[in-house]
């Protein structure tokens, strides 16, 4: 049942759990995510960006995932198909009308006025099909591109700003910087999770928690406690993925059948999965 990324993540924050957002570009791991989904019979939210609609093509990734979705175990569970990183704003009528459930516009590096502005035409444009809108305010950096190197305090989410820019945007739910980062930083900052509360009384929306790869279960059940209702992961799917795919292949260098080679990393990729559900604690919430 696909709905709106809102409603998802509005049950998580007033039950004290969090919803996990994992990013697909391939069958194997829409599989691994809707598998783990329905194994723990978990709400879900299916992240695909821009660049892995570029990869797989737009009708071909959201066809996918609608028809592995609505099989089985996963056909009842609340599931959002959320664009991730959303850029271009003039791409996203067509991307509403492929069937994503949630627009993430992220223009966190543009200055405020901009963002506010961008997010606000986003929430119009989406609210006319039931749409829901994340956005982003301060910046969560990337691990490739800021080569390791981030003055964490100019990147931060202000809580005050946070206030404003839910009220001008009436944005449903908000990315925030509180020294999370995409990717592994060798330099971590340490989680502000005063400002985080801060961040959530004032703004009155769930939070969302990029860069959450690898927190580790008493840092996630904080940030829960402080209203984050959703976590964005990538990364440890990539990895859990690709380590899988090399070590099948160490064991069994003379395979060829790239169905029991990607299999296996489609398991590895189901496991990794199943642990962050146990750990955002929405097993059985859906
Ligand atoms: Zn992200």
């Amino acid at each position: 049942m696909f709905l709106p990324a809102k409603k998802i993540l509005q049950d998580a924050l007033k039950n004290g759990y969090a919803v996990g957002a994992f990013n697909t570009s391939n069958l194997e791991t829409t599989q691994a995510i809707v598998n783990a989904a329905a194994v723990k019979k978990s709400p879900l939210i299916i992240n695909i960006s821009e660049s892995a609609i570029k990869y797989a093509g737009l009708l071909a990734i959201i066809s996918l995932i609608k028809l592995v979705a609505e099989q089985g175990q996963a056909k009842n569970l609340p599931i959002a198909i959320q664009l991730d990183h959303g850029k271009n704003f003039d791409k996203f009528p067509l991307f509403i009308k492929a069937g994503f459930t949630s627009i993430m516009i992220d223009a966190s590096r543009m200055p405020y006025a901009e963002n506010a502005s961008l997010t606000k035409k986003t929430v119009e444009l989406a609210r006319k099909s039931g749409v829901s809108v994340q956005a982003e305010l301060g910046a969560v950096p990337y691990a490739d591109e800021e080569s390791g190197f981030v003055s964490w305090g100019k990147i931060m989410t202000d809580p005050n700003l946070a206030k404003k820019f839910v009220e001008e945007t009436k944005v449903d739910s908000l990315a925030v910087a509180i020294g999370n980062a995409h990717g592994f930083f060798k330099e971590r900052s340490d989680l502000d999770f005063e400002r985080l509360r801060k961040i959530s009384k004032l703004a009155k929306v769930p939070l969302v928690l990029h860069g959450a790869s690898d927190f580790p279960a008493d840092r996630i059940k904080e940030a829960i406690e402080g209203g984050v209702a959703s976590f964005h992961i990538d990364t440890s799917l990539r990895v859990a993925f690709t380590e899988g795919i090399r070590e099948f292949l160490a064991e069994n260098p003379a395979e060829y059948d790239p169905r029991l080679i990607l299999g296996y990393g489609r398991q590895k990729v189901q496991k990794e999965i199943e642990g962050k559900i146990e750990i955002f604690g929405s097993t059985g919430k859906g």
